[in-house]
């Protein structure tokens, strides 16, 4: 990543993802929903069930995320709840949902889409509300992970996350390597066996608990994946970075893991061929696919991921100006 893209432009970008005005005024603008149809498939429930079945033919695993992150009132929680409802209550009637094992279907949600920083109870509200939709989804036989936001939510996602493992103990948690305090939290989830998805993280976080250098990134990454590896749980390797991933095949040998013990993960529209190459060689692989009418958030903070992310945005501008 260049300095001026690192240092100036993902800042930028990622504090415009949490402007609610600018969010208004992108989301209803024809140019850019057409773009952001390369990393978020649709608005609708058909529009992901399309998409997914696409994946599935190639032996891709999925994850659902409905997109809508920090609403501020109880009834756009309750709204997002019922969207998980709807959406599992269709997975349900899929074939894929049977057996044991590792499941190929699961959702991923935000807290902060079910309530997380509401005033009052906040925490409690979005812990009832996730329950509601882990219950459906082991009704269903589909699997739930609790997406990573902001370090100021990681403690309260964590607790929540813990009281959820308790009667859901296949429940995803997510961590971020670019966090100082994650090698500790890979730790304690290691020993618990608990599904872990680690990614670098993506939010705008001050030196003093986040490494700003890709570099140590990179490094703390490794590190987390080896405890992860060594541990009683199960890794989610979720990067498309290409050398974390050339990493990966001998710490599995390392921690004597077999292909059904671990899994990587990349997101939807990112690195479609390295996704088929994995899924053909025999690996887990599980994309995130996001959908909904509310990806501001999500789609800014992948722009801010890569200047080529953001080069393909203003092309695509620049040919709608001709
Ligand atoms: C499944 C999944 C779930 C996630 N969930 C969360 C979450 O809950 N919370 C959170 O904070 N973040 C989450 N993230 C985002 C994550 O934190 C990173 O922001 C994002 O994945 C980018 O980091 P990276 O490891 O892919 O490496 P980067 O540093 O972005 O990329 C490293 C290298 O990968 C290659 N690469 C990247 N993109 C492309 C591309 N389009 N084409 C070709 N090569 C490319 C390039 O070589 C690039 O230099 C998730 C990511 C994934 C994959």
């Amino acid at each position: 990543m260049t300095g001026l893209f690192a240092h100036t432009v993902r800042p930028a970008l990622l504090a415009a993802s949490r402007a609610d005005g600018l969010r208004r005024l992108v989301e209803r603008s024809p140019v850019t929903r057409k773009v952001v149809r390369r990393f978020v498939p649709g608005d609708s429930l058909d529009d992901v069930l399309g998409s997914i079945a696409v994946l599935r033919d190639s032996d891709r695993y999925i994850s659902i995320d409905y997109l809508g992150e920090n609403v501020t009132d109880v009834g756009d929680a309750t709204a997002s709840v019922q969207a998980y409802l709807d959406l599992l209550d269709a997975l349900g009637r899929r074939s894929d949902t049977a057996g044991d094992g590792v499941r190929p279907l699961e959702v991923s949600l935000k807290l902060s889409a079910l309530g997380q920083a509401l005033d009052h109870d906040g925490q409690k509200i979005a812990l009832d509300n996730a329950r509601t939709i882990c219950e459906r989804a082991q009704q269903v036989g589909v699997w739930v992970t609790v997406d990573a936001e902001d370090h100021t939510t990681t403690d309260s996602t964590l607790s929540i996350s813990g009281d959820l493992r308790v009667d859901f103990p296949w429940l995803g948690t997510v961590l971020q390597a670019y966090l100082r305090r994650t090698f500790g939290d890979c730790e304690e989830l290691a020993t618990v066996g608990a599904r872990v998805r680690l990614c670098k993280g993506a939010y705008e976080e001050p030196a003093s608990v986040a490494y700003r250098n890709g570099a140590e990134t990179t490094d703390s990454y490794l590190r987390c994946l080896r405890v992860l590896m060594a541990g009683s749980g199960y890794p989610m390797v979720a990067s498309h970075d290409p050398s974390l991933i050339a990493a990966v095949p001998e710490m599995v040998r390392e921690s004597g893991r077999g292909a059904d013990d671990f899994e990587y993960q990349m997101l939807y529209g990112i690195r479609d061929d390295e996704q088929r190459r994995l899924a053909a060689s025999g690996n887990q692989l599980r994309v995130y696919v996001p959908f909904g009418t509310r990806w501001y958030g999500y789609f800014m903070r992948r722009l801010a991921e890569r200047p080529a992310n953001l080069a393909f945005f203003a092309r695509a501008l620049a040919q709608r100006g001709h």
